[in-house]
């Protein structure tokens, strides 16, 4: 299958193989994936900056022909849904947690934010995605074509999120799980993200994955190497749960500096981290 390759590490591409190509913004080292599968297009997040989701609308325009397009939110932080709007008429597909989600407003409020900040002219109305394929529960499964998706939720980060299984491609979009280099954040429970990277490492057993894609960072084929993810955010939160149980601020600094790009923004997700862990460990 030939196409328009772009060569890795041109503009925006981080990855791609017969199926996916993998786009990277300048921010957050945000992952955007576009599936060129036998019967459909699916583009993944496309985010953040307008030049940027527009190259990858123009990549979209040349790969898909007669296929359908559809669109899939991994969860509905502001980051991941700011894209949405670029690409009308495509089938949304996301977690029935996206679809009712209870801050759409707030959402709405930051990509505003975001664009002001930083004198961007907003290229698009600013919208939170309507669902158009709800995905309920765990293994739920699309068929296009000779293509099948499987869903598994996967809460923990946000209560919204979604692992995506493409096969016979193999391919594993994450979401904001199993990054190389970001540690978690807990926007919603730390029993849940555990369980979330439990359930990773059941994916891992019954799938057969090529490639995983997290939402901030590189892809990557190794099974050990998504082997060695799932552990590095499980041996952090382990640590970071003993230490908030022990009240061990020292430790709490140190994890807190474990972070990779040390900010404003790492801060208050280290805080956000503890206050979750605090709720769910101490005072339950
Ligand atoms: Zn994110």
């Amino acid at each position: 299958m030939m196409k328009f390759l772009k060569k890795e590490g041109e503009a925006m591409i981080q990855f791609q193989n017969e199926y996916i190509m993998v786009f990277q913004s300048a921010l957050f080292q945000t992952t955007c994936t576009v599936v060129d599968a036998k019967d459909f297009v699916l583009v993944v997040d496309p985010n953040w900056l307008p030049h940027e989701i527009e190259e990858i609308k123009q990549y979209v325009a040349q790969i898909q022909g007669e296929k359908e397009l559809y669109l899939l939110f991994t969860h509905g932080d502001f980051d991941h849904v700011i894209g949405y709007k670029a690409f009308p008429g495509a089938k949304v597909i996301a977690s029935k947690g996206l679809k009712e989600h209870p801050n759409k407003a707030e959402k709405v409020g930051l990509i505003q934010q975001f664009y002001n900040e930083n004198y961007i002219k907003i290229p698009y109305p600013i919208v939170f995605p309507e669902v158009d394929i709800v995905i309920e529960k765990d293994v739920q499964q699309l068929k296009i074509g000779g293509t099948a998706i499987t869903f598994y939720l996967s809460p923990g980060h946000t209560h919204d999120g979604l692992f995506t299984l493409i096969e016979p491609e193999g391919i594993w979009i994450a979401g904001d799980y199993l990054s190389d280099f970001e540690l978690p954040f807990i926007y919603d429970s730390a029993k849940a993200y555990e369980e979330t990277l439990r359930k990773a490492e059941e994916i891992l057993e019954k799938h057969n994955v090529s490639v995983l894609v997290p939402g901030h960072g590189h892809a990557t084929t190794s099974k050990e190497e998504i082997k060695r993810r799932i552990h590095l955010a499980e041996d952090y939160l382990e640590r970071l749960i003993t230490a908030v149980k022990n009240e061990d601020s020292e430790a709490m600094d140190a994890l807190e500096k474990e972070m990779a790009f040390p900010s404003n923004f790492t801060k208050n997700c280290h805080k956000d981290n503890v206050r979750i862990i605090r709720r769910e460990y101490i005072t339950e």
